[in-house]
């Protein structure tokens, strides 16, 4: 990488890649910006993925949002406040989410909060 000059083509679509909080990958090699936002993989983890590796990793989360887009329930178990268990019986699907936001937690008579 250069600090002024033209950029390295990204490995897994070809736009310009890196930059300071570019995401690197084996070898330190740079992704995009719009690449970099679509990972979601542990830090440990990226530094041992090929190219090849995210680009299968991109393909499934792209297949995975299509699947979650057509998701239709056909039921639905709510195991807690923050926890909800969705079924899609014709696709034969399911979806779990939990809210990652403040839940509460019950202690005695006293009610305190946490974070995921
Ligand atoms: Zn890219």
């Amino acid at each position: 990488m250069s600090l002024f000059g033209e950029k390295p083509a990204c490995p897994v679509c070809g736009s310009p890649a890196g930059g300071l909080l570019a995401v690197k990958i084996k070898g330190g090699v740079a992704l995009c910006k719009e690449c970099s936002y679509k990972v979601r993989m542990d830090k440990s983890m990226l530094s041992l993925q090929s190219v090849d590796e995210i680009k299968k990793h991109l393909s499934y989360r792209e297949d995975n949002l299509r699947k979650f887009n057509s998701f239709t329930p056909s039921s639905e178990i709510k195991t807690s406040y923050s926890h909800v268990f969705k079924v899609d019986k014709s696709q034969k699907l399911w979806y779990s989410s939990i809210k990652a936001d403040v839940i509460a937690i019950q202690t005695n008579k006293k009610t305190s909060s946490a974070r995921w």
